[in-house]
């Protein structure tokens, strides 16, 4: 058995391990279970139920005893709490579902279960997803494991704060403008949110769901890959927007030569709003690439700038529709003292919700009212295309897209928490391929301001996943920042 403790190996090692009986399920999970508590001041869970969790590990066990050899037999995983779940319960990150508990498991939670995986619990996040720094959680922020002073990206920060502390070796995310890929990069840890419509959204609480995709976090996009492949795949009866591919072994494309790739460089990536740190980093993963065989072509993404206002239109137009169901009557909270039904909506809504949450609802209830809807709404959807049809240009002349992730390093705790533009502003690179439903993945690429991780993001063409895993793996067998662990986990 290798030398490394359990909670430092890789997903293909804990499954050989597994599958060779050096350690069972039971025991593997007994370990991330006692990191979770040991560590329980990062915030990261929510919940964790030991007696379910073993439950599932004995199972595995057993199917283990009978050869069965199933890539992920037996190697845990936590979700994030946007995903219901029947065996533990499902808030959202909201006060609204304190104590909910779904009567179903989520599809992605039901994939990844069939193939064997256990739960150990689920994971902090923004309130419905709405967030870039955790700090919109109805239960605690979230602290990055580089500094526990800062932030550790949103909205899936538990899963980035967990899986960079090895709380545990993977983790469910969800990107809707940049979830996965952000908090992914603040943490030093590798995600990949795919193609729109690859993975269901089925059991997805819905924050807006044109643009919700669910993915995997992990410590390398090898171990992305294993878990992509088991997560995605159409799922017709449940998610009308699922599409009729089916799933990939996305394991097998790695190792492809990077001969000869096409690497597009948007310039308005590389504007003013760029810190240097973070550019530097990037800079050096580039030339990184080009000594891979890569070429590097320069391309224009001209309307860049725009996915902000348009995503800030189009998301919490959608918010504010998704969220008209908790009511106070079909579940979730209900207030306790009211007068009429009008009174119960109002108080059950003030009461179960957060500010940045109402925030959304506002601001989509407005750009989707009468006389407005034209001027805000319509236009957005337009500009949407138009961002789409860039991407479109761009893929004429490369075959992935790189740069950063976010303009910055994870920010302190606070720093931005009572200034929601602000943190809006932190999501203009992650935007662009949301609102084009293009796939994009994150992978560290070195460390800026702070000694904190930086992220580089790479975006593919649709269904271009296996390519942008691919080209994430080559550069972490030349590298070892995937490798890197923060002190004191
Ligand atoms: N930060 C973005 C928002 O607040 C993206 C969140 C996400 O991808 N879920 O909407």
């Amino acid at each position: 058995m290798s030398t490394k403790e359990l909670h430092q190996l890789s997903l293909a090692e804990l499954a050989a391990s597994l599958r060779a009986r050096e350690v069972s399920a039971v025991e593997l999970a007994g370990h991330f279970l006692a990191r979770i508590d040991q560590h329980a001041g990062l915030g990261a869970f929510l919940a964790t139920d030991a007696d379910a969790t073993l439950a599932q590990a004995r199972a595995a066990d057993e199917r283990l005893a009978q050869g069965d050899k199933t890539p992920l037999l037996g190697v845990p995983i936590a979700h994030k709490d946007i995903f219901v779940t029947r065996d533990f319960p499902t808030t959202a990150g909201s006060r609204m579902l304190r104590d909910y508990r779904s009567p179903f498991d989520a599809t992605v939670v039901a994939r990844l279960a069939q193939a064997g995986m256990v739960t150990l619990g689920k994971l902090n996040c923004d309130e419905f997803a709405m967030g870039s720094a955790n700090e919109n959680s109805a239960y605690g922020v979230v602290k990055n494991p580089w500094d526990l002073s800062r932030v550790p990206g949103g909205s899936s920060g538990g899963s980035s704060s967990a899986v960079a502390a090895r709380l545990a070796p993977a983790a469910t995310g969800t990107d809707t403008g940049g979830s996965i890929r952000q908090p992914a990069a603040f943490c030093g840890i590798t995600g990949i949110k795919p193609t729109y419509g690859r993975a269901s959204r089925y059991g997805m609480v819905a924050y807006a769901s044109s643009l919700d995709q669910a993915g995997p976090m992990a410590a390398s996009a090898e171990d992305c890959a294993l878990l992509l492949s088991a997560m995605c795949g159409p799922d017709p009866d449940r998610d009308s927007t699922s599409l009729d591919v089916p799933a990939e072994d996305y394991s097998r494309s790695l190792g492809d030569s990077l001969v000869g790739l096409r690497i597009g460089v948007p310039r308005e990536f590389f504007g003013e709003g760029l810190s240097q740190d973070v550019r530097a980093a990037i800079d050096a993963a580039l030339a990184h690439y080009v000594k891979l065989g890569a070429t590097l072509v320069d391309i224009s993404l001209p309307r860049t700038e725009l996915a902000i206002p348009v995503y800030y239109i189009i998301a919490p137009a959608e918010a504010s529709s998704n969220l008209s169901r908790f009511d106070g009557v079909k579940f979730g909270h209900r207030a306790k003292d009211y007068g009429d039904l009008m009174d119960m909506y109002k108080k059950t809504r003030a009461e179960g919700f957060g500010d940045e949450v109402k925030r959304r609802i506002m601001i989509g209830a407005y750009v989707l009212s009468h006389g407005y809807y034209d001027a805000y709404y319509l236009q957005a959807q337009k500009i949407r295309r138009l961002i789409a049809d860039d991407f479109r240009a761009a893929f004429t002349q490369c075959d992935v897209i790189a740069g950063p992730v976010a303009p910055t390093v994870a920010w302190k705790l606070g720093d931005k928490a009572d200034d929601p533009v602000a943190n809006y502003l932190a999501d203009i690179f992650t935007l662009p391929a949301s609102l084009a439903g293009l796939p994009g993945m994150s992978l560290p690429c070195g460390f800026g301001e702070g000694g904190m991780p930086v992220g580089l993001q790479l975006i593919g063409n649709y269904f271009g996943e296996a390519r942008l895993l691919n080209a994430a793996h080559r550069f972490q067998q030349a590298t070892d920042f995937h490798l890197r662990q923060p002190e004191g986990f």
